[in-house]
């Protein structure tokens, strides 16, 4: 290993996932709460993915002084002009469940027939090191909203998500199968190749 990366996320999931890919580079992951940073919220206030995932891992990585990796992802719903977007996690209010941003979801796309119910998830990730380099990483997993959540396993708009190509929502997926094909899937992949470009 030549060096650790903090990751902005506290989000043990993704930190693995991430760390999986950055750990081939000869960098281990560690997480912000692990390398004993303060608990301050970062306000998530971007127009956009990149926005946000620059913006969260610059001020993780100025409270660390180390190379730092952050997130953003969230649902497009294309008759819906985009959104929620980056309102994904608090579509229906602050601090709302899953359960009511779905309920929202159906509501708005009440009466629209399937094949325009198109939809992508979108996740950016995003390095930052202390020298003021940046790699971004964007990848996009295309499909459709169906009219009724089907299936228990994932979280967010995963039951009501259908892959293109697929029957099944994500939630009716493995976690292995999900993560094969999902938006966070391929920014890695592409972080991956950004960074093997660099070395
Ligand atoms: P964050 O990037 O972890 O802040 O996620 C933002 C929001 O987007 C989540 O709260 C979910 O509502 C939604 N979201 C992001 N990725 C996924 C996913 O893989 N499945 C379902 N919902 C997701």
């Amino acid at each position: 290993m030549n060096g650790i990366i903090i990751a902005a996320s506290r989000n043990r999931h993704k930190i693995e996932e991430i760390g999986a890919i950055t750990e081939k580079f000869g960098m281990k992951i560690v997480s912000r709460d692990d390398a004993g940073l303060p608990r301050t919220e970062i306000e998530e206030d971007g127009e956009t993915f990149e926005e946000n995932s620059l913006k969260k891992a610059r001020e993780i990585m100025e409270l660390s002084g180390q190379i730092t990796i952050a997130d953003d992802s969230g649902l497009m719903v294309e008759s819906l002009g985009g959104a929620p977007g980056v309102f994904s996690a608090r579509f229906a209010g602050e601090d709302c469940s899953d359960e009511k941003n779905n309920e929202k979801l159906l509501s708005l796309l009440e009466n629209i027939p399937y094949k325009e119910r198109r939809a992508k998830f979108v996740s950016v990730i995003t390095m930052v090191w202390p020298d003021g380099e940046i790699l971004s990483a964007r990848g996009e997993c295309k499909g459709h909203i169906i009219d009724a959540p089907a299936g228990e396993n994932g979280f967010g708009y995963d039951p009501l998500f259908v892959p293109e190509g697929y029957q099944r929502t994500f939630a009716q997926m493995t976690q292995e199968e999900k993560n094969r094909i999902s938006h966070r899937a391929k920014a890695l992949k592409e972080l991956e190749r950004l960074l093997s470009e660099r070395n």
